[in-house]
């Protein structure tokens, strides 16, 4: 047994995070709606502006957190730390600077380090929930992180 990795399983039901730029709110809306009857299986949350957005348009529920420039890009960093988020759809505007660039560069590596799946377009997030993987339980490695706090309190 690797004491250095954990085995952690997303479920079958997704938590699912949707996030969208202003430039691509109307695309993640759009989005939505075409996979609709998919992303009802899962439990949605978003940042507030695009949680709410979604709710009351395309008639989904979706869980809000605040507003990307508020924090809610770092309360949805938050959750995937926590286990409370497990793949992210974040259509992220390349062509805006964005105030919160920090907080969006975070999330993208706080993704990263839990190996949480994540898109960035709408390509990928079309490949994502089509997978099989969306109807089944996924097990993957992350980094033990206590036995991690443990050398590092040992060794500095
Ligand atoms: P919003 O935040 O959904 O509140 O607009 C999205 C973002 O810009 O990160």
């Amino acid at each position: 047994m690797n004491v250095d990795n954990l085995t952690m399983t997303i479920g079958k039901q997704k938590k699912i995070a949707l996030i969208a730029h202003d430039g691509k709110k109307q695309e993640m809306l759009d989005w939505c709606e075409a996979n609709k009857e998919i992303l009802q299986k899962h439990k949605l949350c978003g940042t507030g502006t695009t949680a709410r957005m979604i709710t009351e348009r395309v008639g989904i529920s979706v869980k809000g957190y605040n507003s990307g420039p508020l924090g809610g890009d770092q309360q949805i960093g938050a959750k995937i730390v926590e286990g409370q988020v497990n793949m992210v759809i974040f259509f992220s505007d390349p062509l805006a600077a964005q105030p919160h660039d920090p907080d969006v560069k975070a999330l993208l590596r706080i993704a990263q380090v839990y190996d949480i799946p994540i898109a960035n377009n709408k390509a990928t997030a079309d490949f994502l929930v089509h997978s099989l993987y969306m109807e089944q339980e996924y097990t993957h490695q992350i980094e033990n992180f206590r036995n991690t706090v443990k050398k590092r309190a040992e060794l500095l």
